[in-house]
């Protein structure tokens, strides 16, 4: 029987885009040196700069998430800067990978898959750093191919009695999991486009402190396209260096429109909910998540220890059940399977990656009952109702 197309796009990014974001891409191309343009960039700038609970400028590059990284680094170092790059997953081994292929004396700071940071030891090692030669700190917010947020706040803390700046990643933490810039005295901030901002992947977006904007006036990395200074002194413009991508703009401006009508706070309380629930229905069909430590486990994806092939189950969810699951990343593609729950996404989509999943682990033979983690989350929402 053929299947009518229509189908549940449950990845950690990129995410599913509200039907106002699609529209507003449609509209007609525009002179990106007239008003029209300057007026578009002026409001999605200052909208952004809530999102990241910040009072300095936000700026914006047609680019990927990863693009970040390296605006983050040549913008602000000078060349063998020595750098601390925490790692607790793939998208960390990634970063520490761009600090060194840029030359700098990277030292990496590991910790095992399913564990988050432990601010204590990032601390420790600062400590041990009398002559303050480490210049940054790397780390995730949240990291996307493990499920585990990282605690910002406590290793903010600890780089802030050092001095080095604090570059925290938030490409899948950004609009759904609280992070607060300035009040955190984060240095630089970065994310992308498609993952909690519910648009369509090619903006890559970052924020610098002032500290950080002040490192970039002595750095002597070469940069062109991620060059901090030129994207500044156009921005005074309302403008960009080099052509923006205008129709991605519109689509984040209607989407910062939909964030903003449902409150920051309530973005992260229907992520907080949609964790809690997408939890609760794992455990209920008795499986394992890879959050060694639940408290740290992500409310923006879950990564979860597949009892069979994690790529038969994808494709057996996918095919049979109409829900598209994502898989593990380096090392652990043969281990788990992830379910995200992040940006245009609601608690009853989270009742349907858990059906199809329980479905299809049925399918492949695994002893689930049909049923309990489903009712496992509604509980879990029931109860977020009734308060
Ligand atoms: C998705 C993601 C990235 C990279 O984004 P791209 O757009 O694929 O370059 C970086 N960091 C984290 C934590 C991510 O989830």
């Amino acid at each position: 029987m053929m299947r009518m197309e229509k189908s549940l796009l449950m990845i950690p990014g990129p995410t599913p885009i509200p039907p106002q974001v699609a529209a507003a891409m449609t509209q007609p191309m525009l002179n990106h040196r007239g008003e029209a343009f300057s007026a578009l960039f002026a409001e999605v700038s200052t909208k952004l700069q809530k999102v990241f609970r910040t009072a300095q400028p936000v700026y914006i590059f047609p680019g990927a998430g990863s693009g970040g990284w390296e605006a983050a680094l040549v913008n602000t170092l000078n060349p063998g800067d020595a750098v601390l790059s925490v790692s607790i997953g793939d998208f960390g081994e990634r970063w520490h990978k761009v600090a060194v292929q840029l030359g700098f004396a990277v030292e990496r700071l590991r910790f095992e898959p399913g564990r988050a940071a432990d601010p204590e030891r990032i601390a420790e090692r600062l400590a041990e750093d009398r002559e303050r030669r480490i210049k940054a700190v790397l780390i995730q917010h949240n990291e996307t191919s493990t499920g585990v947020t990282n605690d910002v706040r406590a290793i903010a803390r600890a780089v802030r009695e050092h001095g080095a700046l604090l570059m925290v990643d938030s490409v899948s933490g950004l609009g759904a999991l609280p992070l607060e810039m300035d009040e955190w005295g984060l240095d630089v901030v970065l994310t992308g486009a498609q993952k909690a901002l519910m648009c369509p992947p090619g903006l890559s977006i970052i924020a610098f402190s002032e500290r950080a904007r002040a490192a970039a006036e002595k750095s002597a990395m070469p940069k062109f396209y991620w060059d901090l200074k030129a994207a500044h002194s156009s921005l005074q413009k309302w403008q960009t260096p080099y052509t923006p991508a205008i129709s991605l703009l519109h689509a984040l401006k209607a989407a910062l429109e939909l964030l903003e009508t449902e409150t920051l706070e309530g973005s992260w309380a229907r992520h907080r909910l949609m964790g809690e629930m997408c939890r609760a229905g794992v455990k209920a069909m008795g499986l394992r998540l890879l959050a060694v430590d639940e408290r740290t486990a992500s409310n923006s994806v879950t990564a979860v220890v597949a009892p069979v092939d994690p790529k038969r189950l994808r494709k057996v969810a996918r095919e049979q059940f109409g829900v598209e699951l994502a898989g593990g990343q380096g090392d652990l593609a043969d281990q788990i399977f992830r379910i995200g729950h992040l940006g245009y996404v609601v608690p009853g989509d989270v009742l349907q990656a858990l059906a199809a999943t329980e479905m299809a682990l049925a399918q492949l033979g695994v002893d689930v009952q049909i049923g309990r983690a489903v009712a496992a989350a509604q509980e879990v929402w029931m109860n977020h109702v009734r308060g």
